[in-house]
């Protein structure tokens, strides 16, 4: 039977995280928002932190790739695993900083540092179904040619997981991941945009010329099933996008701390006690805030908890990032009205906070991209039916 209860093995991993992100993360944020595109250097001391992170969780590692499920004695088990430790980590860390979680070293394929993700182009953003960038194989190698746009940590990064077709006639089913190391001749970062938020987090134009990768490097299978379709690529959504729902879940809880502040020094009384249309306004909006963040909390371990007990979560993966990427909006906005001119001044961060999440409820899918994802599984339509 599901549980959401935080389990108690978690606490110190979440004790940790917490701290990091106050100690590093949150003492850092203002100076990384203004001075964008600088080399966050108080990270590179955060490896081994992360180490330690990556160790307690349960099945020793962070990320997507630990799902699975236990047994003993036959008996299918409950499991909390790395989708809900990774999950309740981010949660903390983004409660310190988005922009600098993002740029975290430690966070790569294969654990070895970052890797970053190049799916968007220049004419290709929510339908990834429409990548133009190409792999040709040639002996032993494939030849990579395209344009990838808004990667994040596409400077920073070691290695980029780089989508492409390896034969546009055949469609979805043909659009394949490639490893490319950032050593790679042929692949180049174009230029670095400026950004409303997570300004501390480097977003690059990365071109491929030519770029050859040796064949091993396409992760999966290399055969192009086209009964199988897109299905393959896209799952690796359904373990990320919960953890950006997560990051959203973060920056609010922020949020909602900072404005419990603000307003209790300006002798606002939150009552708990009293129905809310009892109470002030400024305490009503704070109780309803508070109750729409601990529904996008939930839907987020829900759908870490299927992942790590081997359920398929698309629908719940989908909901629980548009509940949150929403949530983060509307919560982080309205605190900035609800704190006044503390709000909108840089003397606090919640005017950051309001810019930092708005690209939660954009990349990993976008909003309405989510909800056309819970609205085709509900009504058990295909993609082809329900654009
Ligand atoms: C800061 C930042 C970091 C990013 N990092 C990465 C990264 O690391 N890797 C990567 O590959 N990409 C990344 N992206 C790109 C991001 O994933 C895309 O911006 C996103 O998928 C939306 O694509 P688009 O911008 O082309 O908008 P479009 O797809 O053109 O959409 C524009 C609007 O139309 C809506 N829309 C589109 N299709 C539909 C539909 N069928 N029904 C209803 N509404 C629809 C969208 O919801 C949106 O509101 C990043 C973007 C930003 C801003």
């Amino acid at each position: 039977m599901i549980s959401l209860e935080v389990p108690r093995k978690f606490s110190a991993l979440i004790n940790q995280a917490h701290q990091t992100a106050a100690e590093v993360l949150r003492a850092n944020s203002r100076k990384y928002d203004t001075a964008e595109h600088a080399y966050p250097k108080e990270l590179d001391l955060l490896a081994s932190v992360v180490d330690g992170l990556n160790a307690s969780s349960a099945t020793g590692g962070a990320g997507a790739a630990g799902v699975r499920r236990t047994e003993r004695n036959g008996t299918p088990k409950n499991t909390n695993g790395t989708n809900m430790s990774t999950a309740l980590s981010i949660m903390e860390m983004c409660w310190g900083d988005v922009g600098l979680l993002l740029s975290m070293p430690r966070q790569g394929l294969g654990n070895s540092a970052i890797a970053s993700m190049a799916i968007t182009e220049p004419q290709c953003g929510s339908d990834s179904a429409a990548i133009r960038t190409t792999a040709t194989l040639d002996g032993d190698h494939y030849v990579l040619n395209g344009e990838k746009i808004f990667v994040t940590a596409g400077q920073r990064s070691d290695s980029v997981v780089v989508w492409a077709t390896l034969d546009k006639r055949l469609g979805r089913a043909a659009i394949k991941s490639f490893l490319v190391t950032k050593d790679t001749p042929g692949l180049t970062v174009a230029r670095l945009e400026h950004k409303l938020g997570i300004r501390a987090s480097d977003t690059a134009t990365l071109l491929l010329e030519n770029c050859r990768v040796p064949k091993e490097n396409l992760l999966g299978n290399p055969e192009i099933d086209t009964s199988g379709g897109f299905a393959g690529a896209m799952q690796t959504f359904d373990n990320t996008r919960p953890l950006v729902a997560a990051m959203a879940v973060g920056v609010a809880r922020a949020a909602l701390e900072e404005t419990r502040r603000l307003l209790t020094d300006a002798g606002v009384e939150i009552d708990y006690d009293r129905p809310v249309n009892s109470q002030s306004h400024a305490a009503a909006t704070f109780l309803t805030m508070e109750a729409d963040w601990e529904a996008a909390y939930l839907l987020v371990l829900q759908a870490a908890w299927l992942a790590d007990n081997g359920t398929p979560n698309s629908l719940q993966a989908s909901m629980a990032k548009a509940k949150a990427g929403r949530c983060g909006n509307d919560i982080t906005l309205r605190c900035v009205e609800l704190a006044g001119t503390a709000g909108y001044s840089e003397h606090s961060l919640l005017e950051k906070w309001a810019r930092d999440s708005k690209i939660l409820d954009i990349f990993e899918g976008t909003q309405q991209i989510q909800q056309l994802i819970v609205a085709r599984r509900l009504l058990g339509k295909s993609s082809a039916d329900l654009t």
